[in-house]
């Protein structure tokens, strides 16, 4: 078994050995060498402010200023800006005394979420593992294998991109500041977390620190679900030593990860390997992560595909926008899903962390962009497909809503 860097304390995340911001003079906990493998722990992505319960008032105050809670950041010796840095994710688990994870739907005035317009309370439910499986007290006749990842994984900006990021994200938020949901979230010394920065060091840096909430070139939270057991990925590196950090582990996420809080979201481990490929940012052209995704993945040979175009729930006619078009996908399966019994805040969160596949169908025919949302039949435990008889409907259960 890899040598473990950091085993986390569930009930104590704010250790130095973790950070919730971006910022290229965070101290490295750790340092390895190129060709080392290892392990980490990572607590949930909220360290710990969501329970194993059935209300969901706890996402719905939830303080996101928190947010991402990562395990890093880890350098590794004689890695140099320009460099690809290579990392295998040779394997991902559960800690022992977590086996379970959560999903919620953010309030609208405290986080949003991709269909908040039509789902504006606060909703939980609440997983529990049977090893690869994933199955809810709070939904019924669904049970699946999860894909797990790490919904959040980069290595530090330099300087000089810190800079970008806040200035270009400063300039997208001055069209609109009073926004609800915010078009984004700009640096805030509430909450920040520095890891080893202390004193007026930490408080200055966070002040300019950028939020871990997109992903962004370095990687970061790119919540893509088939980053998953065996992948290797290759990041640009921005600072000596590359800096790597990761967190907000997912047992399972749908593609789109709609909900924002959206996927199974867990606290466990990853074993990480390293390698680099010197100057391979010039080499190969990389500006964002280039990745392989591994050989382990659940295998479903069958799905009902929803079509979504862009125009949107007014009837009105975009010009070729994709996240109208997948809005309208996620939104025609929840309709669908309701007519057999399932709530709207339960479909909502079953697409966030089932293995449904979202895709980009067409992007060229005026006006209307195609996306798709691939739906594994085979995750019910019942017969989900249309048919001349119509829909079986009846209680699935329930997921925890505030109102
Ligand atoms: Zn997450």
């Amino acid at each position: 078994m890899p040598n473990t860097l950091l085993d986390v304390d569930l009930k104590n995340a704010r250790v130095p050995q973790i950070h919730n911001r971006w910022h290229p003079d965070i101290p490295p906990i750790e340092s390895v060498d190129i060709g080392d493998t290892w392990r980490c722990e990572s607590v949930d992505w909220t360290g710990g402010q969501i329970g194993n319960n059935d209300s969901a008032n706890d996402v719905r105050d939830v303080q996101l200023t928190q947010v991402h809670y990562l395990t890093g950041p880890v350098r590794v010796n004689g890695v140099k800006p320009g460099d690809l840095l290579v990392v295998d994710i040779a394997d991902i688990g559960m800690l022992p005394d977590s086996e379970w994870g959560f999903t919620g739907i953010f309030d609208f005035n405290n986080g949003g979420g991709f269909l908040c317009d039509h789902y504006r309370d606060a909703g939980k439910m609440c997983w529990d593992f049977e090893g690869i499986y994933a199955k809810s007290r709070h939904i019924d006749n669904v049970k699946f294998a999860g894909l797990t990842h790490p919904g959040l994984i980069g290595c530090a900006p330099s300087m000089k991109l810190l800079e970008e990021w806040n200035r270009r994200e400063a300039k997208l938020i001055a069209t609109d500041p009073d926004r609800v949901p915010p078009l984004a979230a700009p640096p805030t010394t509430e909450n920040a977390w520095m890891g080893q920065m202390k004193g007026s060091d930490a408080e200055n840096a966070a002040k300019v620190a950028v939020r871990t909430v997109p992903g962004r070139e370095h990687g970061g939270n790119c919540d893509i679900k088939n980053l998953s057991r065996g992948s290797k990925v290759y990041f640009p590196v921005y600072v000596d030593g590359a800096n790597l950090s990761f967190g907000d582990i997912h047992f399972s996420q749908g593609d789109g990860e709609i909900s924002f809080c959206g996927a199974i979201e867990t606290a466990g481990w990853i074993d990480f390997h390293v390698d680099v490929i010197r100057g391979g940012m010039e080499k190969y052209g990389v500006k964002n992560p280039i990745f392989k995704p591994g050989p382990v993945e659940p295998r479903y040979s069958e799905y009902l595909v929803f079509e979504g175009i862009s125009v949107d729930e007014q009837g009105d006619q975009h010009y070729m926008d994709a996240t109208v078009a997948y809005r309208q996908a996620c939104l025609n399966c929840i309709e669908y899903l309701k007519k057999f019994g399932y709530s709207g805040p339960q479909a909502y969160m079953l697409l966030s962390t089932a293995p449904v596949i979202g895709m980009v169908s067409g992007i060229v025919d005026i006006p209307n962009s195609v996306c798709t949302l691939a739906l594994p039949t085979e995750i019910f435990d019942f017969d989900i497909r249309p048919n001349a008889n119509g829909p079986t409907s009846k209680s699935r259960g329930k997921a925890s809503v505030c109102s």
